[in-house]
């Protein structure tokens, strides 16, 4: 896997379980393709 940005902060998805979850802005978006997860809560 290859990733670039410094300040990426990537957690857990509660859906694949890979840590590909993106915060950003609140909203929180899987990496993974395959998996496709992408919530916001403010
Ligand atoms: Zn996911």
């Amino acid at each position: 896997m290859e990733l670039k940005a410094n300040d990426m902060q990537l957690v857990q998805c509660p859906s694949c379980s890979q840590s590909t979850l993106k915060i950003e802005n609140g909203c929180h978006s899987c990496l993974n393709e395959d998996c496709g997860f992408s919530k916001c809560d403010v």
